[in-house]
């Protein structure tokens, strides 16, 4: 009967161990989202200060801050370009005041009554240039990869 009852526990332990075990992992696996989660909301503030910060100067953008403000400005002017590529190939036009997608064919806008352009040219956001004059003798450039 002893050696049925030490049976009978050491069944029960391992239960208990595999449940334990079954909950290490749940606890675990929610860890990681939680930890994933906070991460994705901090880059958003990240993304965030970094918008902020670049429309708050973009007269006045301190100078180790130059190389990417120019990357943002030059990829801001290539969004728009492939925009307007991508618009004319649909053959839709965009409603300036309400960002409606419409038929090119129409000369107002079916959702807020603004009249269309008869040819719609994107407007090509001013994105700044940002000219750092001494890039040239800047010893950061030489870190800089093309
Ligand atoms: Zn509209």
């Amino acid at each position: 009967m002893k050696i049925f009852e030490k049976v009978s526990q050491k069944i029960t332990d391992t239960s208990k161990d595999m449940t334990q075990k079954a909950k290490a992992v749940a606890d675990i696996a929610k860890l990681k989202y939680q930890i994933t989660a906070e991460e994705e909301k901090r880059e958003k503030f990240f993304a965030q200060l970094g918008k902020d910060f670049f429309n708050d100067n973009s007269s006045n953008i301190p100078d180790k801050y130059l190389f990417i403000c120019n990357e943002i400005s030059e990829s801001t002017r290539e969004i728009e370009k492939l925009r307007q590529k991508l618009y004319t190939l649909k053959g839709v036009k965009i409603c300036e005041n309400c960002g409606a997608e419409l038929d090119e064919g129409y000369k107002f806008c079916g959702h807020c009554g603004t009249k269309l352009p008869e040819y719609q040219t994107i407007s090509i956001k001013d994105a700044p240039d940002f000219v750092d004059e001494d890039a040239c003798d800047d010893e950061r450039l030489g870190e800089i990869k093309f």
